[in-house]
C-alpha cells in the first residue's frame, strides 16, 4: 500500500462544501414526481421508490463519512461504527425490539430468509429432523427448505385454504417433537393475504419449535412489532418500504441458552460473525430511516392505501362481469388486490396495458410461463390463475391514477373478451 498523500488520497474529493454542492444537484431529480408519470405504477409489492428523506440520510455515508465501521483503530472508523450501531438501534426500535444486538444487517429479505432457515437448521441439527413451511411462501423461503430436504431434513409444507391462509389445526397436526422451525410469512407478496403468525407462533413454541417470519411486505403498510408477532426470527427489506435496494435485516430473539447460528458468509466475522463482509453502512442507515418514516406514517398511510385499493377494486368489479378476487378480503394488506379476469390471458392483458405497471405472479417468477404457484396453492383453477393480475398501490399513488387505471383495465378486458 502506498503512502497517503493529503492532496490526492481521495479524501479531499469529498470535502463538505464540494460534496454538498454535488449532492444538491443530484437530489432534485430524486423525488418520485406525480405529474410527470406516463406509466401508472401499481407494483409497490415488487419495489418502491426511495424516499428523498432516506436518500438524504444516506448521502453523507457515500461521502465524507465513508470509513469502514470495522476499522475501530481510528476516529473515522469509530464514527462509522457508532453510526452503524445507531442504525441498528433505530431498526430495532421500529420493529419493537428492546436490544440492538438482536439485529443483523443483510443484503435484503432474501438473504435474511436464507440465513434464518439455514442457521436454525444448522444450530438444531443434533436433535431435530423436521422443518415446517407453507406453500405460498416467497421462493427465498421455499428454496432453502427444499435444499435442506435434499440434505435429509423432513419438510412439511402446509396447504392454504381458498383465502390463502394456513389452517392452525393443520399446523398443530404437522408439529413433531423434533420440529426445529416453523417459517410463516406475515403477508403474501402476490395476494397481500396475512397469515395468523402470532397464533402459529404460540402453537409452535408450545411444541419447542422456533418461528421465523418473512415480514418483508409489512412495514409501511402495517405496524410491525416482533413482540406481537411472537416470532423468534423476522426478516425485513428496505426497498419494499421506500428504502434502498440491497439491504435488509434479520431480527433474532435472544435465546436461553443462546442459539449458535451458522453464518452463510465466512470471513472477517462482522455482524457478530453472522454476516462477514464490510457492512453496508449507507444501506443500514437507509433501512433505519425508511423504517422510521414508515412508523411515523403508517397510521395515515394504511387507511389511505386501503381507500385507493378499494376504489380500484370496486370500480373494476362494478365495470366488468367475471372478475374474481383472489385472497381473503378480511385478512390482507391494505395496498394489494389480486384479480382474476375470466376468459382473458393475464400476459395478453399485461401486454395490452403498457401504461400500467402491474404484474402476474411474483416479480421473481414473472419470466416463468406457468400460472402463479401461490394462486394454484389456494385452489384457483389454472385458467383463472393465468388470468390474474396483482395491483399494489403505494403512498405516491393518486386518486386520479386509480380512476385512470381502473378505466384502462375495464377497456382492455372488454376488448380482449370480444
Ligand atoms: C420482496 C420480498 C422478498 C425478497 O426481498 P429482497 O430484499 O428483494 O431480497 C422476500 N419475501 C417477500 C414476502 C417479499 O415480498
Amino acid at each position: 500500500m502506498g503512502t497517503m498523500e493529503p492532496a490526492s488520497d481521495g479524501f479531499t474529493e469529498t470535502q463538505p462544501s464540494r460534496f454538498r454542492q454535488q449532492s444538491n444537484t443530484r437530489r432534485e431529480s430524486l423525488p418520485y414526481n406525480t405529474e410527470m408519470r406516463e406509466v401508472i405504477y401499481l407494483d409497490a409489492n415488487a419495489s418502491t421508490p426511495c424516499d428523498p428523506q432516506v436518500v438524504e440520510a444516506m448521502m453523507p455515508f457515500f461521502g465524507e463519512r465513508f470509513a469502514n465501521p470495522s476499522s475501530r483503530s481510528h476516529g473515522p472508523g469509530r464514527e462509522a461504527y457508532l453510526a452503524l450501531e445507531a442504525a441498528r438501534r433505530t431498526v430495532a426500535r421500529h420493529l419493537g425490539v428492546t436490544s440492538m444486538t438482536e439485529i443483523v444487517f443483510t443484503s435484503g429479505a432474501t438473504e435474511a430468509n436464507n440465513l434464518a432457515i439455514r442457521a436454525i437448521a444448522a444450530a438444531r441439527a443434533g436433535h431435530s429432523r423436521h422443518l415446517v413451511g407453507q406453500r405460498t411462501e416467497h421462493p427465498s423461503v421455499l428454496q432453502p427448505l427444499a435444499a435442506l430436504e435434499r440434505e435429509g431434513w423432513a419438510v412439511t409444507l402446509l396447504g392454504v385454504d381458498g383465502g390463502g391462509r394456513i389452517r392452525l389445526d393443520e399446523l398443530e397436526h404437522a408439529l413433531r417433537p423434533d420440529t426445529a422451525l416453523v417459517s410463516l410469512m406475515l403477508a403474501n407478496n402476490e395476494t397481500g393475504v396475512l397469515q395468523p403468525v402470532a397464533e402459529a407462533a404460540a402453537a409452535a413454541h408450545a411444541r419447542g419449535a422456533l418461528v421465523h417470519c418473512d415480514a418483508a411486505q409489512g412495514p409501511g403498510k402495517l405496524r410491525v412489532n416482533v413482540g406481537e408477532l411472537g416470532a423468534d426470527l423476522v426478516s425485513v427489506s428496505a426497498h419494499k418500504v421506500y428504502g434502498p435496494k440491497g439491504v435488509g435485516a434479520l431480527y433474532q430473539r435472544r435465546q436461553h441458552p443462546p442459539l449458535r447460528l451458522e453464518p452463510m458468509l465466512a470471513g472477517g466475522n462482522q455482524e457478530r460473525g453472522l454476516r462477514s463482509g464490510t457492512p453496508n453502512l449507507p444501506g443500514a442507515v437507509g433501512l433505519a430511516a425508511a423504517l422510521e418514516l414508515a412508523a411515523e406514517r403508517v397510521a395515515g398511510d394504511g387507511p389511505r392505501l386501503a381507500s385507493l385499493r378499494n376504489r380500484l377494486e370496486n370500480t373494476v368489479m362494478a365495470g366488468l362481469d367475471g372478475v374474481r378476487r383472489n385472497g381473503d378480503p378480511r385478512h390482507r394488506l391494505p395496498n394489494t388486490t389480486n384479480l382474476a379476469f375470466a376468459g382473458v390471458d393475464g400476459s395478453a392483458l399485461l401486454a395490452s396495458l403498457p401504461d400500467l405497471a402491474v404484474s402476474t405472479g411474483s416479480a421473481c417468477a414473472s419470466a416463468a410461463p406457468e400460472p402463479s404457484p401461490v394462486l394454484r396453492a389456494m385452489g384457483v383453477p389454472a385458467d383463472l390463475a393465468a388470468a390474474s393480475l396483482r395491483f399494489s398501490v403505494m403512498r405516491h399513488t393518486t386518486e386520479e391514477e386509480i380512476a385512470r387505471a381502473a378505466a384502462r383495465v375495464i377497456e382492455e378486458v372488454r376488448r380482449l373478451r370480444r
